[in-house]
């Protein structure tokens, strides 16, 4: 089994996950949208999750992506972070270029 991808930033600061630009989820899943999002993002004081976990990609639907095969992340890591009207987009998507055959 490959490793699982692993956020390894993730500007997002307002998320529950969040400190000091490191997502402390087990796990984040990232949406289909053109630019994808991370799904896992919650706005809040509260912080959540496990400080001393990093989190990995457990899914993204994002197809369009170069990194994406069988709608899992093969990126090794992810950065995370605002863009254009996105709080939480996954910056490391990158438009697949050649078509799956
Ligand atoms: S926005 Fe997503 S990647 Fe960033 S800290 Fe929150 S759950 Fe983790
Ligand atoms: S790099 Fe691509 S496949 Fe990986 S989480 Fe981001 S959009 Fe999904």
């Amino acid at each position: 089994m490959e490793e699982m991808a692993k956020v390894i930033t993730c500007k997002t600061t307002e998320c529950v996950y969040n400190t000091e630009h490191k997502c402390h989820a087990l796990a984040i899943s990232v949406s289909s949208a053109s630019n994808p999002v991370c799904q896992t993002f919650v706005a809040g004081e509260h912080k959540s999750g496990d400080p001393h976990a990093i989190a990995g990609v457990g899914a993204c639907h994002a197809e369009s992506c170069e990194y994406n095969r069988d709608r899992m992340c093969y990126a090794g890591s992810v950065d995370v972070g605002h863009k254009d009207q996105e709080e939480a987009a996954c910056l490391t998507f990158e438009a697949r270029v050649h078509a799956e055959i």
